[in-house]
């Protein structure tokens, strides 16, 4: 009996066929003569290794009319396992869970295009070799030159296989399918752009531009501490919800704007532009009064600077590596970079626990205001000077959390 679900189908890939697959009703040729007879030797296996098998079994099925017969003799057994018995399952699943795909698909369209038989069988010693130099020749030249010999794989879409059905799709199925689709996409628009100002700025200190390569290998050195890895490496994936993420989501545009200065929040505004920070131009003078101890100008700190600060190399005169003041740059421009965004946590802490104060507010919010004795005991414990205060807090004015430290909040207050 079948069920709803097997009408809805989940495609993975981009260019798929909104055609049901097709078998051909061409005029079949029965005629012994016109048969086409090939062996498919080669200890191949069906993963990398069995490209070439593939990719020879695809060609001889294109070299031979569509009405003929045509029997291949292979020596790989898998691949005629999952050309026949496995592939009415691997086809509900969309062939993702199969290996060479797009060589498989073809070779699947190549053979429902055909309207006469097709005999797969397994190559034994005892098996006459037909055509045998003709299909080594088609393995021989994919094996020596895999990147020149071009495969074409593009189906017809009549021929084409079905996407994955969706009563057979499980959870890790339908994300492979999604990785699938991403692998094709160009690198996301937020990581291009964080990797090219990553380059610029590092060529402004160092005079020489990184690869890709190295300014993702200098975010995984295990001299910056692990939190602040993971810090650097979701910005340069741009993974972080800020600004434009929010201003194309309906009632929640006000998310977009710095909360200080009402400019557009970018990771880059909280850390190296917002004017109205104040935290954020204390760290940077701070960092930059310590360096200028050894006598030194303090660069332009960049969102760049930043990414790829442990590739920002500074030499002498001599063009020698100063490794010592480059480690230094690195631990001042990472650290000051981590509390910049640690305070800014603690701020939006601090503007909740604000709201939740005025909701406490009865002749204004009526019936929905908060119950003072519910925001006394949720806050207890992790206020700034807390035995100072009195026992409800309520409408004491500059109640903070206590997680700054104190010289930090004397200084900033
Ligand atoms: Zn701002």
């Amino acid at each position: 009996m079948s069920i709803i679900e097997d009408g809805f189908q989940v495609f993975t890939s981009l260019t798929h066929s909104i055609v049901p697959a097709h078998q051909s009703q061409a005029q079949a040729n029965e005629s012994d003569t016109e048969k086409t007879l090939a062996t498919i030797s080669g200890n191949y296996q069906i993963n990398n290794d069995g490209e070439p098998v593939a990719t020879a079994i695809l060609e001889t099925a294109r070299a031979t009319p569509k009405n003929a017969r045509m029997e291949l003799s292979i020596k790989a057994s898998k691949i005629i396992k999952l050309l026949t018995k496995d592939a009415p399952r691997l086809e509900q699943l969309g062939w993702i869970q199969a290996p060479n795909t797009k060589l498989i698909i073809a070779i699947m369209a190549e053979l429902r295009e055909r309207s006469t038989a097709t005999t797969l069988q397994v190559w034994g010693t005892n098996t006459p070799t037909h055509n045998m130099d003709e299909t080594e020749n088609l393995i021989s030249r994919s094996i020596e030159n895999p990147k020149t010999y071009n495969i074409h794989t593009k189906v017809k879409d009549k021929f084409n296989t079905s996407g994955l059905l969706m009563s057979r799709g499980t959870q890790s199925l339908f994300y492979k399918g999604i990785c699938r689709i991403n692998k094709g996409y160009h690198k996301r628009r937020l990581t291009r752009m964080a990797l090219a100002m990553t380059h610029h700025a590092v060529r402004e200190i160092s005079l020489e531009t990184p690869s890709e390569a190295q300014i993702w290998k200098s975010i995984r050195n295990k001299d910056i501490p692990k939190g602040i890895r993971g810090f650097l490496w979701k910005n340069l994936h741009g993974a972080y919800r800020l600004g434009e993420f929010w201003q194309n989501i309906p009632n929640y545009e006000h998310r977009g704007t710095c909360r200080l200065c009402g400019g557009i929040e970018s990771m880059e505004h909280i850390l190296v532009e917002c004017e109205d920070s104040p935290a954020r131009k204390l760290i940077w003078k701070l960092a930059e009064k310590l360096w200028c101890r050894r006598k030194d100008t303090w660069p332009n700190i960049r969102f760049g600077t930043i990414l790829g600060c442990n590739l920002a190399h500074f030499m002498d005169t001599k063009k020698k590596r100063l490794e010592g003041k480059s480690r230094l740059f690195s631990i001042l421009t990472y650290e000051s970079t981590h509390l910049i965004w640690k305070l800014r946590w603690i701020s939006t802490i601090n503007r909740r626990l604000k709201y939740d104060k005025l909701l406490t507010n009865a002749s204004r919010h009526g019936k929905k205001a908060l119950r003072e004795s519910l925001v006394l005991r949720t806050w207890s414990g992790v206020l700034l000077d807390e035995d100072d205060l009195p026992d409800n807090w309520i409408w004491t004015a500059g109640v903070l959390v206590g997680i700054l430290p104190q010289r930090f909040s004397e200084h900033n207050g």
